[in-house]
């Protein structure tokens, strides 16, 4: 359905993307992942026409998007796009942003357009905001209108930049739920995201985007828990991880932790997980005696459910969990009673406490 063969786009100096090369076939559901500023949403542009490449074609159903015979505007209609920012009208009702579009370029009546619009808003849950106006809802339901006024248009190829990354966190669960109601419905989709457990729940294939390419493609379990390249592993390793520096003691706890249960909460970690994990940081950090220079890591292996925790500290080699020293040390017993395992190393001039915490 759709094929992309040798794609750039440059900005000047600047190469965003360098050759892009794929296939697309019809009903897949693809995630883009990777860093920021490596061109997913530039490539996502070219797709919708919103962009001009520098070079290479683009072909949805054979029609080569960036030829000049091409009919931009009928080929346009096979895709919808949404964005990060709703782009809602905020002078018109629910009901009527999902209705302009058809009325004006599918050429419907507007009981056929009303009809469908209410299945729509159904279909996301919206149903009884027909008559509401935008600046009247939430933006976790501005996005769900912004999705079902896409639909209206019926398109074939629905793409999605990074549609959850400007919603408050209670709020992504909602649009999420949408998207993978509609992924059942056999469109096919290309879905920018950082939202790692969902790209590897719904998609059939994952691009990691790197270096203004396609770097590496495969199944979610091929590039979540298998990747091959460089580039990718140390992207997945990272997203799987949080890691928190301390450089004095007058260190912020709170700040530290308040990011680590976010980190909990992200990865969908229980209330019991994330209470363990809340006295490890505070007795780890109790045990220590230099701060200038702290890592403290916490880290999810999707794989096998568990969770490291990881406290290293540059200075003079001390084993801070020796039980000669602490025997009586509630902060040990405190560690113990949460950890599954804990193992104290000391390498290349620091030490480091890995803890496999109790879940
Ligand atoms: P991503 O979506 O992966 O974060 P983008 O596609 O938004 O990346 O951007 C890739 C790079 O291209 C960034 O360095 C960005 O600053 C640059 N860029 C994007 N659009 C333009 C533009 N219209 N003019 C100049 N530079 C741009
Ligand atoms: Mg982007």
């Amino acid at each position: 359905m759709i094929r992309v063969e040798g794609l750039s786009k440059h900005y000047g100096e600047l190469i965003v993307l360098k050759d892009i090369n794929t296939v697309i076939n019809k009903g897949e559901i693809i995630s883009i992942i990777g860093p920021s500023g490596t061109g997913k949403s530039t490539f996502l542009r070219c797709l919708n026409l919103l962009e001009t490449p520098s070079g290479g074609e683009i072909f949805i159903d054979e029609i080569p998007l960036f030829d000049k015979n091409t009919n931009v505007p009928k080929v346009r209609q096979k895709m919808g796009m949404v964005f990060q920012s709703f782009n809602l009208y905020a002078h018109l009702s629910v009901l009527e942003n999902l209705t302009i579009g058809p009325i004006k370029l599918l050429g419907k009546n507007r009981e056929e357009a009303n009809k469908k619009a209410i299945e729509l808003l159904s279909l996301v849950g919206l149903a009884e905001k027909v008559n509401s106006f935008p600046d009247e809802l939430s933006g976790g339901q501005k996005q769900r209108v912004a999705i079902a006024r896409c639909m209206a248009m019926e398109p074939e190829i629905l793409l999605f930049d990074e549609p959850t990354s400007a919603l408050d966190p209670t709020m992504v669960s909602e649009v999420l739920a949408v998207i993978r109601r509609l992924a059942r419905e056999g469109i096919t989709m290309v879905i920018v995201t950082h939202e790692m457990e969902f790209a590897a729940n719904i998609s059939s294939r994952v691009f990691y985007m790197d270096e203004g390419l396609i770097y590496e493609d495969g199944t979610p379990e091929q590039i979540f828990e298998n990747p091959q390249k460089e580039k990718t592993k140390t992207f997945i390793h990272r997203i799987r991880s949080l890691v928190q520096h301390i450089s004095s003691k007058e260190y912020d706890l709170y700040a530290i932790q308040g990011d680590m249960e976010q980190f909990c909460e992200k990865h969908m970690l229980s209330k019991k997980v994330n209470d363990n994990i809340m006295l490890i940081i505070e007795e780890v950090l109790t045990l220590q005696t230099d701060f200038s220079d702290i890592d403290l890591s916490l880290s999810y292996h999707e794989k096998d459910g568990s969770i490291e925790f990881l406290c290293e500290s540059t200075g003079i080699e001390s084993n801070l969990l020796d039980e000669t020293i602490w025997e009586d040390n509630i902060g040990i017993l405190i560690l113990k009673s949460r950890c599954k395992s804990i193992e104290y190393r000391y390498i290349n001039g620091r030490n480091s406490i890995d803890l496999t915490v109790k879940v």
